[in-house]
């Protein structure tokens, strides 16, 4: 399992072949990642072999398509049972990766089907890593229609809480910059709030966006949908995102999962674009992905439309994001409970 090796530790699956099978081997893990060890042709047919059915630290358990073909979802499973998941939209000048920190998630989110879940573990830098090399080799060897061959952006929107497994992520990061040579600048790692981490993370070096999944713009509120509010408030997450912003330099975004009656009020509207502007943060509005173990419901078109102009009234840049691969999804954490293999909701 090549990828759950650091990729200086490489040297121990070659043997006794000379050192630039080495830079070889990891030129194919990380900068043109293929789907096969065959494909690996540059490598003696022993190497290859010895890699065999093992190149990836998962197997590919569902594999979805939609959109035209723009929209694929993956369902990895790992050796010990754990479930991976990660999405990969293309646009005609784009190719967005959203990929899993951890399976499940210890967060319990009400409205999230990761966080009704629950947690399973957090997963290691390899299997982080490798969910982008396993898009990088499909892009480039398979491909979709009308779509760049290679990865522009990489989102941890996934199952977990990226900042709640920060020494892994903070690993994955690295290679994914260092080894890979992803720049800083098309990576967004999505946090709930976890101020500690957040800080952490503005003391590395590289330059990745930071979005905040805010939801609500008052504390009762927020505590009632996103519980480690209670742990974090917003005044500490606002504080905590500023201070990011002003050492990275790199825009702050704002995520607002679209709620009916919950938190899509103009009032709600207001309070958010009063934290939006102090932070000089992008807001980006979500309809909510209906789970099963939520009464909560997505907001309708117009009211969206509606609270999104109430922002841009007050100065604030607004985006409401599409909703890609829904009819094969329903939610991130939701393949998962498709394949039957889940565990039991808490
Ligand atoms: N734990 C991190 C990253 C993973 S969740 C975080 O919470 O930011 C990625 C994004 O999906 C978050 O913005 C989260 O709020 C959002 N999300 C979770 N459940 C959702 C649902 N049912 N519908 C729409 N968005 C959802
Ligand atoms: Fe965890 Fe993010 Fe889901 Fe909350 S929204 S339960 S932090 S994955």
């Amino acid at each position: 399992m090549p990828y759950l090796l650091a990729p200086e530790e490489l040297g121990e699956l070659v043997g006794d072949a000379p050192s630039y099978r080495v830079d070889q081997l990891r030129d194919w893990l990380y900068r043109t990642p293929v789907l096969h060890a065959q494909d690996m042709t540059n490598l003696p047919a022993d190497l290859r072999d010895s890699i065999g059915d093992r190149l990836w630290p998962f197997d590919v358990e569902i594999e979805q398509s939609a959109d035209a073909g723009t929209t694929r979802k993956w369902l990895f499973r790992a050796g010990d049972g754990a479930a991976i998941e990660a999405v990969l939209m293309g646009y005609p000048r784009r190719a967005t990766l959203c990929i899993s920190s951890q399976a499940g998630c210890a967060l319990g989110c009400t409205f999230c089907a990761t966080g009704q879940f629950g947690f399973e573990r957090h997963l290691e830098p390899g299997e982080i890593v490798a969910q982008v090399a396993y898009a990088q080799a499909f892009l480039r060897q398979i491909g979709m229609p009308g779509v760049p061959d290679h990865l522009t952006n990489i989102v941890f929107m996934g199952m977990g809480e990226p900042l709640a497994n920060f020494d892994r992520v903070r690993e994955a990061l690295r290679r994914m910059i260092e080894v890979m040579g992803i720049s800083a600048r098309s990576i967004t790692v999505s946090t709930v709030g976890m101020v500690p981490g957040i800080r952490r993370l503005a003391n590395e070096p590289w330059p990745v966006y930071l979005a905040v999944s805010l939801h609500a713009a008052d504390d009762e509120l927020r505590t009632s949908l996103v519980p480690i509010n209670k742990r974090y408030p917003i005044a500490d997450l606002e504080a905590a995102a500023w201070d990011y912003f002003e050492k990275k330099g790199r825009r702050i975004s704002i995520e607002w999962t679209m709620m009916d009656g919950v938190n899509d009020t103009l009032d709600q509207a207001d309070k958010l674009a009063s934290i939006a502007q102090r932070l000089k943060a992008h807001v980006n509005l979500i309809a909510l992905n209906p789970t099963p173990l939520s009464e909560a419901r997505a907001s309708n078109e117009l009211h969206i439309e509606e609270f999104a102009n109430a922002l841009e009234r007050r100065g604030v840049n607004v985006t409401i994001r599409d909703t890609r691969g829904r009819d094969i999804d329903a939610a991130c954490g939701q393949l998962r409970v498709l394949s039957g293999n889940s565990r039991t909701p808490r």
